[in-house]
């Protein structure tokens, strides 16, 4: 196996090599952190870009272009002297010998390890439902998803057949946190205000949204109060709600719910996660859901020299649970370990033994001018929620360019209900309408002239 770490001859050998894994929240953080630190940092990702998550669901609904929320990773570290960047899906790790693998065979040693490879979506064991629902995580699943809605409303208005219609203009999403909830809110405002002006055979009645839930209220990490203004805006927006619903079946046409059958060609999964492997890479202990337990520090037991943090990892907070898969606690647990590194390089003023988490709140959006927040204790909702909601948003964005095209994007759409990214390119535009027919055989209504 050829060793990438070769190509680091002339570094000077005393200089210890930090590998970050992921350059998502967690990744990007901790490369800041350790900027300035005399060290040779690595940093591995499997795509070349930083990727901002919470937006991913604008992308899906055609309000933003994938170029508004991911940015080269090469550009964001351009000035970090100290650090290189490596396009590289890892597939192992020989905690040995100190070494990653690479999906294309190649090798590179590390003296520290940071593990910041997120999470994926979980079907509970459901693994077939997979293959019949869209899910939400990277910039190709959000370019699939609006793909497949628009390519709906196009073959929608190609019949007349009310079965056909039906299936195609039905909307399930599963799971009600963050993303579920913001998902249902973008596509009933997509299809109730832009599309619906846009078509001249879809009546907004044709359109069914469903957002189903397993628990008994949306938003369960919210208050109460907030998950019912929530459940209110989005029935408002049209959005049929389920609680106390599990999905039972999904196959190419229906999801079943128990008893009832829903036809439907659009599901789209925003339920359950599960860690990246990086737990099988180490064989250390992992969670239920296959994060690494870490320490108190973010290191994976029994190996000191590596940390897992973000997604990844699974930290015991101070009430005994673990803390949640969100974007503020990777980026802290990566600040955390890039300064706990650089005291530890550089022999300067230890950093705290045990990483402690703050939670400043969180927020939702349900849609145009809607949102909830719990911001330091405080419950706030509608318009002042949906401003903090936006501004907080703005301003986490990771560069400038990114932010003032996203701030422009708003504000013509809300200015105009208009949606700018919705041109269909690419490979997968012969299949957007042909897809939805395949199988259903011959329309008799479908001549409309
Ligand atoms: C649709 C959606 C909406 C969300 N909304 C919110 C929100 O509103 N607020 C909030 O706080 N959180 C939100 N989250 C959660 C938040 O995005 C995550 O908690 C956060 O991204 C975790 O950061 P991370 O660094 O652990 O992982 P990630 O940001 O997921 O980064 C992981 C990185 O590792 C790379 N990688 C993975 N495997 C490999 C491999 N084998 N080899 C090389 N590279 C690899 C990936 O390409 C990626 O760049 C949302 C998540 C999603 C999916």
């Amino acid at each position: 196996m050829a060793d990438v770490t070769s190509r680091q001859a002339s570094v000077p050998p005393s200089l210890p090599r930090i590998v970050i894994i992921g350059c998502g929240f967690g990744g990007l953080a901790a490369a800041h952190a350790l900027k300035d630190t005399p060290a040779l940092v690595t940093v591995v990702d499997k795509t070349n870009h930083h990727l901002f998550q919470p937006l991913l669901y604008q992308v899906a609904t055609a309000a933003l272009a994938p170029t508004d929320i991911a940015t080269a990773t090469r550009a964001l570290l351009r000035n970090h002297r100290n650090t290189d960047v490596l396009m590289a899906e890892v597939t192992g790790i020989d905690p040995e010998l100190e070494r990653i693998t690479f999906a294309h065979r190649r090798s590179l040693e590390y003296d520290y390890l940071i593990i910041a490879t997120g999470a994926a979506y979980s079907f509970f064991g459901n693994d077939r439902f997979e293959q019949y629902v869209k899910v939400l995580k990277t910039v190709d699943d959000a370019s699939a998803i609006r793909t497949h809605v628009l390519g709906s409303f196009e073959a929608a208005e190609q019949t007349m057949d009310p079965e056909i219609l039906r299936r195609l203009l039905t909307f399930v999403i599963v799971g009600s946190g963050p993303t579920g909830v913001e998902l249902a809110g973008a596509i009933a405002e997509l299809t109730r205000t832009t599309l619906a002006c846009d078509f001249r055979w879809i009546r907004p009645q044709d359109v069914h949204i469903i957002l189903c839930e397993s628990g008994d209220r949306l938003l369960a990490g919210f208050d109460p109060e907030l998950s019912d203004y929530a459940g209110k805006a989005l029935a408002d927006l049209g959005v049929e709600i389920k609680l106390k619903t599990r999905v039972s079946d999904i196959d190419a046409a229906t999801v079943s719910f128990g008893e009832e059958r829903i036809p439907s060609l659009n599901v789209f999964w925003c339920a359950g996660t599960k860690a990246s492997p990086a737990a099988q890479w180490l064989a250390v202990p992992a969670a239920r859901n296959g994060a690494i337990q870490v320490l108190e520090d973010c290191s994976v037991p029994g190996h000191p020299n590596i940390f897992a943090i973000g997604d990844v990892a699974s930290y015991q907070s101070t009430n005994g649970k673990p803390l949640p898969g969100l974007a503020a606690v990777a980026k802290q647990h990566g600040r955390y370990v890039g300064r706990l590194l650089d005291a530890r390089i550089t022999s300067s003023d230890p950093v705290a033994r045990s990483f402690r988490y703050r939670d400043y709140g969180s927020l939702a959006v349900i849609g145009r001018s809607r949102a909830v927040a719990e911001i330091f204790g405080h419950k706030l909702k509608g318009r002042l929620a949906w401003v903090i909601w936006s501004l907080v948003h703005l301003m986490l964005l990771v560069d400038l360019r990114s932010r003032l095209s996203v701030y422009l994007n708003w504000t013509w759409s809300w200015l105009t209900y208009g949606r700018g990214a919705r041109l269909l390119t690419g490979t997968e535009v012969k299949q957007a309408v042909p897809r939805f027919f395949a199988g259903i055989g011959s329309d008799r209504n479908r001549s409309r002239a």
